[in-house]
């Protein structure tokens, strides 16, 4: 077996991801059945795995301001949202035979362990997949944040954003038939350009703590194994 580039990664899945499109679905699940098989497939060659997945096929708090909703309140429905959606992926992840363990920002043991940080990573030495949810446990913040600050906590090396482009491009690609892709920039470039690859405060907390973020199709199959074998895939974000 060839050398890992990454022992520890912290995957992002974005909530929005998991609705199959069109399908009118909250959760697909073959959708999450692929995802799993692809994680699997990384779990085997030895990374430790830790996920954040978001909540946005259930629910955003900043959705519901303008019906007078208070902005605190939606957000913690958000965050409670990525706690189902993350009990998803547990369970998805389990039937193909993965150890896992969700640990969630807000307290709720009936369901899952509470986010204690040298438990986390007592959990990825041990080879089970960790699933952090329910966002930081904070309103204001988003998934993306989460991803950054869970994985400066749990020491990963890299942020690997999933999506459904294969990388970060000049313009958006299904509207300028121009538009390109690139392999790598940094994050001041990508600050300069004023490229949406995550939000501000996800941004700055990867950048001041050194943890690059690669941005790639999560739905191609083989792209996450490439990944963690130091193969280009997507587009880098780094230092
Ligand atoms: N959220 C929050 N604090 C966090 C993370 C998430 O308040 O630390 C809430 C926020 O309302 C957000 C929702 O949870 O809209 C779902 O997360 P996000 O929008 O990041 O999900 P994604 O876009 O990845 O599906």
């Amino acid at each position: 077996m060839s050398q890992l580039k990454y022992k520890r990664i912290l995957l992002k899945l974005s909530g929005e991801a998991l609705n199959g499109g069109d399908k009118g679905q909250v959760i697909d699940f073959n959708i999450l059945d692929n995802y799993a098989v692809e994680i699997k497939k990384i779990a085997d060659a030895g990374v430790q795995v830790a996920v954040v997945i978001g909540g946005g096929n259930i629910f955003r708090g900043a959705s519901v301001e303008k019906s007078g909703i208070d902005r605190v309140q939606g957000d913690h429905m958000g965050m409670l949202a990525t706690v189902i959606n993350g009990m998803a992926v547990q369970s998805s992840l389990e039937k193909h035979g993965l150890k896992t363990r969700l640990m969630s920002a807000i307290k709720m043991e009936q369901v899952c362990e509470p986010l204690i940080r040298r438990r986390a990573i007592r959990h990825l030495e041990r080879g089970r997949v960790v699933i952090f949810g329910a966002g930081t446990g904070n309103p204001y913040f988003t998934t993306d944040t989460t991803a950054g600050l869970r994985a400066v906590e749990s020491e990963a090396e890299v942020v690997l954003k999933g999506t459904r482009v294969d990388g970060v491009y000049t313009a958006d690609p299904e509207k300028d038939a121009q538009a390109t892709k690139y392999d790598r920039l940094t994050f001041d470039e990508a600050l300069n350009k004023n490229l949406k690859i995550m939000d501000l405060t996800a941004f700055t907390l990867c950048k001041e703590n050194n943890v690059p973020i690669i941005v790639f199709d999560m739905n191609k199959p083989g792209n996450l194994f490439d990944l963690v074998m130091g193969k280009t895939v997507g587009t880098l974000i780094s230092n």
